[in-house]
């Protein structure tokens, strides 16, 4: 494999603690593989540089990816206490195969005892705002707290996952968490290129993707989908809102 490794003259480095916009269009331009992003978003930003995973299929291989290039390169993750069995072992399988010191971030407990007492458990099913609440206190506000530590973070969002993420490039400045670093190493691969990519390098993967669910959240948020249903159909599958995100990468009103 041929990485390419760019150096960047003193004075076209930090600018004002941020990468200016024509060194990321430049970086977008130059780095072509996943592992060429991560190793330059590695040597530049770690320490301070960590992997929001939910350890779906595509967190997976950046993770294995991200391992052969730094295995103490960060990796962290929301718990928000309602996660399915099958992703809290696969949490496990590839925090023991890569001995990872896990980051994992949980839900501010005043926050959930709040909202529970006025809105009920399953507060999610009753309304788009309880939904987006929920959403906020046990994922957003976890991940705020962790990206205010940070320079960069790192996704596996992938440009066919929704209309919001299609436009999304390898390398951005993420404006709505202060314009700190956000690293896409796959944005462009496929669904089936990711599970080629678990395959050929033996990754232990949630099971959950061999009974029909391509995207996981929640267990009480997510089901599986039928055939030629989009990928993340499954996710709140009772509203009709397109957009299917939670607020992690697009504002929502929910920080
Ligand atoms: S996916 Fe469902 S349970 Fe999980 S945080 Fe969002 S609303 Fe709450």
């Amino acid at each position: 494999m041929n990485l390419v490794i760019i150096i960047w003259p003193e004075e076209m480095q930090f600018f004002m603690g941020k990468f200016t916009a024509e060194q990321i269009n430049q970086l977008n331009n130059d780095l072509k593989t996943p592992q060429e992003v991560l190793k330059w978003a590695i040597d530049n930003l770690h320490p301070k540089l960590g992997m929001a995973s939910s350890f779906g299929a595509e967190d997976v291989a950046i993770i294995d990816m991200m391992m052969k290039i730094n295995p103490k390169a960060r990796i962290f993750t929301l718990d928000t206490g309602r996660l399915n069995q099958e992703t809290y072992d696969v949490m496990d399988e590839i925090r023991n195969k890569y001995n990872i010191n896990l980051e994992v971030m949980f839900p501010d407990q005043n926050e959930v005892e709040q909202m529970v007492r006025v809105n009920g458990m399953n507060l999610f099913y009753q309304s788009m705002g309880n939904r987006k609440l929920c959403c906020g206190i046990r994922k957003v506000h976890p991940l705020n707290k962790m990206l205010v530590t940070l320079d960069g973070w790192i996704t596996g969002l992938r440009n066919d996952q929704t209309q919001n993420r299609a436009g999304s490039k390898k390398i951005e400045v993420d404006e709505q968490h202060n314009g700190m670093i956000k690293i896409n190493p796959i944005i462009d691969w496929s669904w089936d290129q990711t599970l080629d990519y678990i395959k050929s390098n033996n990754i232990p993967y949630n099971k959950l993707h061999d009974k029909g669910y391509p995207s996981i959240g929640c267990e009480p948020c997510t089901r599986a989908i039928k055939p030629g249903e989009p990928l993340r159909a499954g996710r709140w599958w009772w509203e009709t809102d397109l957009e299917k995100e939670c607020g992690l990468h697009a504002d929502h009103g929910n920080k």
